[in-house]
């Protein structure tokens, strides 16, 4: 559903269309009507136009605004997509993309971060996104396949069932790197099923956790 701009919203648009260079109008005025502070806890809400990454509670953050128009641009979403956002942390991102693809999926692996999101959403009346627990690692199967994919989490490669998760000619961008610096890596698939990578902006994300593999046995 498209929410109505706010002079709050606005405002962050400007400040990250300084920051990010991104001009594209939809992704600018998703930024203008999506309250980021509902997506925030109330201490910091006061924050919510600051072009910075906040913090969300078990020790995750909501992404910094600009580093958000930089993925959202690499990811170039048109409305006729479906999108998979994994590690969607407030829900945040999941309200951008509602304002500018068609069907729009996240996942989160902490149970409490999901069920907020889901809350705020639904307060908001953002009812067509669904949010879904889990390890976002397995490419939540039961919708695929994905016309895009963002990754929300760094890790030093991109998983092959995310990969196997696009549509033809679909597309997947994520920090890829190590946990205290990673490159934005925009990877596509062609028709005939070959990927094409493409590294972007230099990026510090929270880890992408491989809950699906166990840790290594202590020798
Ligand atoms: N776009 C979100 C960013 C949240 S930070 C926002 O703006 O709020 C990244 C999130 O990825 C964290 O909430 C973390 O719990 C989650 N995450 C990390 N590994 C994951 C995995 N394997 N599956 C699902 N979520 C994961």
């Amino acid at each position: 559903m498209a929410l109505a701009p706010t002079a709050a919203g606005q405002k962050l648009a400007e400040r990250v269309a300084r920051a990010s260079d991104v001009a594209d109008p939809r992704i600018l005025a998703a930024f203008a009507q999506v309250p980021r502070g509902a997506f925030l806890p109330a201490e910091l809400q006061h924050r919510a136009e600051e072009d910075q990454a906040l913090p969300i509670g078990l020790g995750q953050t909501i992404s910094q605004p600009s580093m958000i128009a930089l993925m959202l641009s690499a990811l170039d979403c048109a409305p006729r997509h479906r999108v998979l956002e994994v590690g969607c942390g407030s829900g945040y991102v999941l309200a951008l993309l509602s304002q500018i693809a068609a069907e729009v999926f996240g996942v989160e692996r902490h149970a409490e971060l999901a069920e907020r999101a889901r809350d705020t959403l639904s307060k908001l009346g953002v009812t067509d996104v669904v949010v879904q627990e889990g390890d976002g690692t397995l490419g939540l199967p039961g919708h695929a396949p994905y016309d895009r994919i963002l990754v929300s989490a760094g890790a030093p490669a991109i998983p092959d069932t995310l990969l196997a998760a696009l549509a033809e000619g679909g597309r997947l961008v994520m920090p890829v790197g190590s946990p205290d610096a990673q490159i934005l890596v925009t990877c596509e698939r062609d028709d005939k099923g070959t990927l094409h990578y493409r590294a972007g902006a230099s990026c510090v994300f929270v880890p992408l956790v491989n809950d699906s593999t166990p840790p290594p046995r202590e020798a």
